[in-house]
């Protein structure tokens, strides 16, 4: 029985629903005057409810989906304005004790298999420091006796230790398997920013049937975040299915359920929503996943989810092409990985594989291998601000405390001055000749851009600030 309120996650994702929704879907896209008004309440930035988002899933002619797109835009560029958050994953280890069919650290794939030291882990830091990241996003495979939670911690301490010339990761998020509320709480003292976590799917049987191992528990892995944020104090949390293990429609309402879910029980809803989309990897047979999404559907979804929770962070990895990525950064996506390494101790050197003797392999395979400064000059030339802000978590600006001024729109008066600083940081201390006079042009525009004028004022006097030497500084 459907239950917004529950904790248990087979009555807040109750698949009855979920099913209703997609029929409510169908039946109701029928109608033009329906997606219209539906359309029409995207526009003022409100949200949308699962049931609104079926209907929208449904839209398959051209014209309207072309409106979508606009409104899409519209919304995104009021809420985000031009601005793109970069991070960085970076992978501590690839033991694994599942085995999940579609991964490449499955256990039973035959693979080197890697833990960094605290020694290697530095040189990795400084080499993603050297690229310009202040953001970093830490994976690691579940394996409690290799790869327990105070390894994790250790990490987090040595990650926020290591300064090297200007560099400094300023924010670490977490994406670890799902534990415990104490563990969490752990986690929140280490000062994590986001705990994230990818639900894979939703849909209960198909969970069942792909995963093998502690994380075969659907109800543990999908009532994580109940736990972080109630039980361990974690204010900010990520959500995400993987897109391609079953039917996409399932996973989007399910998906927006449980952000519906979050917002009644914890008070505030996901953070970000990330958007992995199932590609190849070693030992996974590809062709034998029924329900991948095609880049039509994919756009579709990353449309119906912004105008459906306008306020989130939507993520995307370099699992995407650059084309492809530009498409969807125009329509929803606000954060981006750049120059990602997805294996362990990629960054700094070919990780020394310590068991089995095989080369070591990745997660799974990318499409944008553009170096970081590649991908940077990439967004300025399409007219975004590269911005490596890591502000809110920093000013106490989390959980309950970020979403009103989400939701109001004034976080705006941040994120604008604060992914100009940050990008005038990244060209004093990490750009080349081309792209530091396509960025200075770029910040001495939109610096005028910032709405308030006090805000203005002492943006420029920061800018200032910082091209004499200054760094850190921030709204
Ligand atoms: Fe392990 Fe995560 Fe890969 Fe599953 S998806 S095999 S838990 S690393
Ligand atoms: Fe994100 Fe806050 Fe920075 Fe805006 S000001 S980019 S919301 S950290």
């Amino acid at each position: 029985m459907y239950n917004v309120k529950s904790m248990d996650s087979n009555e807040f994702i109750d698949d009855a629903e979920v099913l209703e929704s997609i029929s409510e879907g169908k039946r109701l896209s029928k109608s033009k005057a329906e997606i219209d008004k539906i359309l029409e309440k995207a526009r003022e930035y409100k949200g949308l409810t699962h049931t609104e988002a079926a209907v929208l899933l449904e839209i398959d002619d051209d014209e309207t989906l072309e409106r979508m797109y606009r409104i899409a835009r519209e919304v995104k560029e009021e809420i985000y304005g031009k601005r793109i958050v970069l991070f960085a994953p970076l992978y501590l280890s690839s033991y694994c004790v599942n085995n999940c069919k579609y991964c490449g650290y499955k256990c039973s794939n035959n693979i080197g298999r890697h833990k960094l030291t605290q020694e290697e882990l530095r040189e990795e830091v400084r080499a993603l420091e050297a690229m310009g990241h202040k953001r970093l996003l830490l994976e690691a495979g579940e394996d409690d006796e290799i790869c327990p939670i105070d390894y994790i911690l250790e990490c987090i301490e040595t990650i926020y230790d290591e300064k090297f010339e200007n560099g400094a990761i300023r924010r670490v998020n977490v994406d670890i398997a799902a534990t415990t509320a104490e563990n969490y709480k752990k986690l929140k003292d280490a000062q994590i920013g986001t705990y994230i976590l990818f639900q894979e799917t939703y849909h209960k049987p198909t969970y069942l049937e792909m995963h093998k191992g502690p994380k075969h528990n659907y109800e543990w892995h999908t009532e994580a975040m109940d736990r972080a944020m109630l039980g361990g104090g974690i204010d900010d949390v990520g959500i995400g299915p993987l897109f391609g293990l079953y039917d996409y429609h399932y996973e989007t309402i399910a998906l927006l359920m449980h952000a519906e879910h979050l917002e009644a029980v914890a008070g505030v809803g996901p953070h970000t929503i990330s958007f992995p989309r199932l590609l190849p990897a070693e030992g996974v047979d590809y062709d034998s996943f029924p329900w991948l999404v095609n880049d039509r559907d994919f756009k579709k979804i990353v449309a119906t989810i912004r105008l459906a929770v306008p306020y989130t962070g939507m993520i995307l990895s370099t699992r995407e092409s650059v084309d492809f990525r530009n498409e969807l950064l125009e329509i929803g996506i606000s954060q981006m990985s750049a120059g990602s390494s997805v294996g362990v101790g990629g960054y700094a050197r070919k990780a020394a594989v310590d068991d089995g003797g095989v080369e070591e392999k990745p997660q799974f395979n990318l499409a944008d291998h553009r170096k970081p400064i590649d991908v940077v000059k990439g967004l300025v030339s399409d007219g975004y601000i590269p911005s490596y802000c890591t502000a809110c978590y920093r000013e106490g600006r989390t959980g309950d405390r970020f979403m009103p001024l989400a939701k109001s729109g004034q976080i705006k008066n941040c994120c604008l001055p604060n992914a100009l600083l940050t990008f005038e940081e990244y060209l004093r201390d990490y750009a080349d000749g081309e792209l530091r006079l396509m960025g200075q042009e770029m910040i001495d525009r939109e610096i005028n851009t910032v709405p308030n004028e006090k805000q203005r004022a002492r943006a420029a006097d920061y800018l200032k600030k910082i091209r004499e030497g200054e760094r850190d500084l921030r709204f």
